[in-house]
């Protein structure tokens, strides 16, 4: 059995070529099969397009952001809460315009793969500027 604690995880500048704003990578385990990594946004932070071979699971251990796909569904997400993207689904995900967000992502299948465009402030916009409806307590 392993166990990490915070104090574990070794930040990283995430690749700014696939971000837009500061993103932090806080890898906690990658053994070619299961792929756990830590992801920390500032405030207005997000991915770029993108999907995963295999899906992703994705659990929201600080603040509060969104996620999107393709179909444009957007859903705020915050502390507690875990969303699944299917394999293949184009989606992104980052955090609020006035909140940071760290998420834990589970992947398996290999590297993430990137659909080679950043997700506009347009696009981003129109789904952030509603401002942040309450949090609710985390239940779990
Ligand atoms: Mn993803």
């Amino acid at each position: 059995m392993e166990h990490w604690r915070p104090a574990d995880v070794a930040w990283e500048e995430a690749p700014a070529e696939y971000f837009t704003g500061d993103v932090l990578f806080g890898p906690v385990r990658n053994d070619g099969v299961l792929n756990i990594l830590a992801v920390s946004f500032e405030p207005g932070a997000r991915t770029d397009w993108h999907h995963h071979p295999e899906g992703q699971v994705l659990y929201v251990t600080n603040g509060a952001g969104l996620v999107q796909n393709e179909e444009g569904s957007a859903v705020e997400i915050s502390t507690g809460d875990l969303v699944h993207a299917p394999p293949g689904e184009v989606h992104w995900h980052g955090a609020l315009p006035d909140s940071p967000m760290t998420h834990v992502s589970h992947t398996t299948g290999g590297a993430t793969v990137w659909e080679g465009r950043k997700v506009s402030e347009e696009e981003y916009g129109s789904v952030a500027g509603g401002g942040r409806s309450p949090v609710a307590e985390s239940g779990y």
